[in-house]
């Protein structure tokens, strides 16, 4: 329903937020869906895991960075009736908090997006200094107050997919199967790889998504399998089918989980949101425990050279 939206600012937030979390904020924070192609599903995904995310009480943001305003439309919220957009956050001309919109149901902020944004594209390619790091510098103030922040870049490896990949901690990569998927890939591959030299070292692939995926398919199979063997644990697990509830939902302004929970795609976005949360606290996992294990190390090189006392490990 169109009209249950209303503008958040920052202060919705944190009533929306709830109790603060006793674990340590799952995941990248900031991730970019990312795919020069059009329909490959970056929008789908970027809708429904966010309310997936947020069906788990994570707080979540969803940056609508795409000119058709697709997102902002699949999260009922009427791009034609903005007070202000994405367009005025990247430009510097409005805050990020006073822009942004309450999805429910969704149970996320969204920073909604119409065909403005294309100016902003083109006023961001005249600029001499300062233009690819626009977004970064708009989602700080907020970055720390909400565990996920999507985005939903433009089919197109343009300055509005820039600014959001020297934004982002990691790109989510939706693809289709499809012959020449693979190519398209390694432009996108490419891309991320400059910009990590250039101005976000730090910058993940945050994994690889099959999308829209018929197992009846022989060639889907096989691209499938070339994607394991090029790109190994960095393809998802998690399979999103071809389900006609995720083409409809959109329609009804909703995310698929409020549209038809029980269906395939609900699901799989479900499980997707899952999947990230279970890497993410393995990662930390095993990063606790390599600092143990160089803790240990630390107190033998102590305790050889005599004259330290052996630290415990739980210290
Ligand atoms: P992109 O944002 O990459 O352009 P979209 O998410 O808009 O792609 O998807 C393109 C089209 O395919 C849309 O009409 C969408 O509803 C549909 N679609 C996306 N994912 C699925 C899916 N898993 N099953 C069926 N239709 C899908
Ligand atoms: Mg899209």
């Amino acid at each position: 329903m169109r009209g249950m939206v209303h503008q958040a600012g920052p202060e919705s937030n944190f009533c929306d937020a709830g109790p603060p979390r006793v674990h340590s904020p799952p995941m990248k924070r900031v991730i970019a869906v990312a795919n020069q192609k059009g329909g490959v599903g970056k929008t789908t995904t970027a809708v429904n895991l966010a309310a997936s995310l947020a069906a788990t009480k994570r707080r979540v943001m969803l940056l609508d960075l795409d000119p058709q305003g697709n997102a902002t439309m699949g999260s009922g919220v009427d791009k034609s009736q903005l007070q202000s957009s994405s367009v005025d956050v990247l430009l510097g001309d409005v805050e990020i908090g006073a822009a942004l919109v309450r999805v429910d149901p969704g149970g996320f902020d969204l920073l909604p997006a119409n065909q403005d944004l294309t100016a902003a594209e083109v006023r961001l390619l005249t600029m001499m200094a300062g233009r690819e790091t626009k977004l970064r510098n708009a989602v700080a103030p907020l970055r720390e107050s909400y565990d996920v922040i999507l985005i939903d870049c433009p089919p197109a490896l343009n300055m509005l997919t820039v600014n959001s990949l020297v934004a982002a901690d990691s790109v989510l990569i939706p693809m289709q199967c499809e012959y020449y998927a693979l190519e398209g890939l390694s432009a996108l591959v490419g891309t991320i790889e400059q910009i990590r030299s250039a101005a976000n070292e730090s910058l993940e692939i945050e994994g690889i998504l099959r999308t829209m995926f018929d197992p009846r398919n022989n060639l889907a199979n096989e691209v499938s399998a070339q994607l394991i063997m090029h790109f190994g644990d960095k393809v998802f697990r998690t399979i999103i089918p071809r389900n006609i509830r995720l083409a409809e939902a959109p329609s009804f302004g909703k995310p698929v989980l409020f549209h038809d929970r029980e269906s395939r795609g609900a699901l799989a976005y479900l499980a997707l949101a899952g999947e990230m949360i279970r890497r993410e606290e393995e990662e930390q996992q095993q990063t606790a425990t390599q600092a143990a294990a160089a803790g240990d190390e630390d107190a033998e090189v102590a305790d050889e050279s005599g004259n330290a006392e052996v630290v415990p490990n739980s210290l």
